[in-house]
């Protein structure tokens, strides 16, 4: 009978038909290449969402990933053969990779446990330890907004450039204000599996007209004014097509509406996992996450393991997943300084006790009990 179930997954996309208005229009336009106004008005969009209780300029570049925003983003920071950048450690790995196409070395700073963000307290014995640190990426994880206030005040005792990686925290807010502008620089995504998508696709958000038509410059192949293919600095491949961008624009009308969606199953674990040794992802009070992903983490000295919830969640055809792995964890970090406060790295800490549970907005309220009554039966001795 389990093989009758119905699979329940991670997060997948969720489409509305607003979508498809918008890419019939680059359709009936023939306008199928980058470029074009769906990129614009994505753009503008977007803008208008997340600026619009702000007094500042933005100016915003559609591009074909959130990992090329990052790029674009070291790019513009600055960032230079060995040249120290403290990054986020417990996150995904499109984070920080960028920081290494430019020849940066990346020194990881620790989360704190009220977010499991980057800890300020770290980030500053960081800046003791390499005081010629002048870039900082940061990633919100799993939609929680970071420390945010502590965070920006390092930041600028130090000089240092803040570069947001908001892919997980669209529509999160920090004492109402956005998470994507708070850094000089901020990226944000609509991957697949993100809280709106354009089937992959990313977007670069600055203050800075001239620091945007820089990256517009080298993610359009670096192509100086000149009748004849021209160049004088090595360019990418990185804007946004206007089919896709299409996507994007009737997605941000539901963008609102799918955070609220994330919000109802976090409080529905919330509530149907009290009683057992384990606690949700946790966010600072005044903050409002998006909710993007919902995780548990297990009590210190429960028996107990993620792998084996995982597993067996998986025998009933449930997705979940471990916490996102360390990045000084990582083979290929190895050699990387990793910073912390406490003996004990609270990202190892939460990755040795988290997962990340379905939190698919089209899962119904019955299959939401089935996946609480497995995790359950994983603690009924
Ligand atoms: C998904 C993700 C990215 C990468 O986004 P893409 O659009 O897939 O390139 C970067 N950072 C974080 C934290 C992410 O979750």
């Amino acid at each position: 009978m389990g093989d009758m179930r119905k699979p329940i997954p991670l997060a997948t996309p969720t489409m509305h038909g607003d979508e498809l208005k918008f890419v019939q229009e680059a359709f009936d336009r023939n306008w199928i290449a980058p470029l074009g106004f769906n990129c614009d008005g994505l753009e503008k969009e977007m803008c208008d969402y997340l600026y619009k209780d702000l007094d500042k300029e933005c100016h915003a570049l559609s591009l074909v990933s959130c990992t090329s925003a990052l790029h674009l983003a070291v790019k513009l920071a600055g960032v230079k053969r060995g040249d120290i950048v403290l990054c986020s450690d417990m996150t995904f790995a499109a984070t920080v990779n960028p920081v290494s196409y430019e020849g940066g070395v990346q020194v990881y700073v620790d989360s704190e446990e009220e977010t499991w963000n980057m800890d300020p307290v770290a980030l500053e014995k960081a800046f003791q330890k390499y005081p010629e640190a002048k870039v900082v990426v940061l990633a919100h994880l799993y939609g929680t907004p970071s420390k945010m206030d502590e965070i920006l005040e390092v930041c600028e005792r130090h000089n240092a450039i803040l570069i947001e990686d908001a892919a997980e925290a669209l529509s999160a807010t920090y004492h109402g204000r956005q998470c994507g502008t708070f850094g000089k620089y901020n990226a944000i995504s609509f991957n697949g599996n993100k809280i709106i998508t354009t089937s992959g696709g990313g977007m670069l958000l600055t203050e800075s007209k001239e620091d945007r038509d820089k990256a517009f410059f080298w993610a359009t192949q670096s192509r100086e004014p000149a009748p004849w293919y021209q160049h004088e600095e090595i360019g990418y491949n990185y804007r946004m097509s206007n089919v896709v961008a299409g996507i994007g624009r009737g997605q941000l009308l539901h963008l609102d509406e799918h955070r609220d969606l994330k919000e109802k199953i976090y409080r529905r674990y919330e509530e149907g996992l009290k009683g057992l040794p384990v606690k949700m992802n946790p966010y600072l009070k005044d903050t409002k996450p998006n909710f993007w992903l919902s995780c548990m983490i297990i009590d210190e000295g429960c028996e107990v393991d993620p792998m084996t919830v995982i597993n067996k969640l998986a025998e009933d055809k449930i997705d979940s997943r471990p916490i996102w792995k360390p990045m000084h964890m990582q083979p290929i970090f190895k050699d990387n300084d990793f910073i912390s406060v406490g003996e004990k790295s609270v990202g190892e800490d939460v990755f040795s006790r988290g997962l990340c549970l379905p939190s698919d907005i089209k899962m119904t309220e019955e299959e939401q009990e089935r996946v609480i009554s497995v995790i359950k039966s994983c603690f009924e001795v």
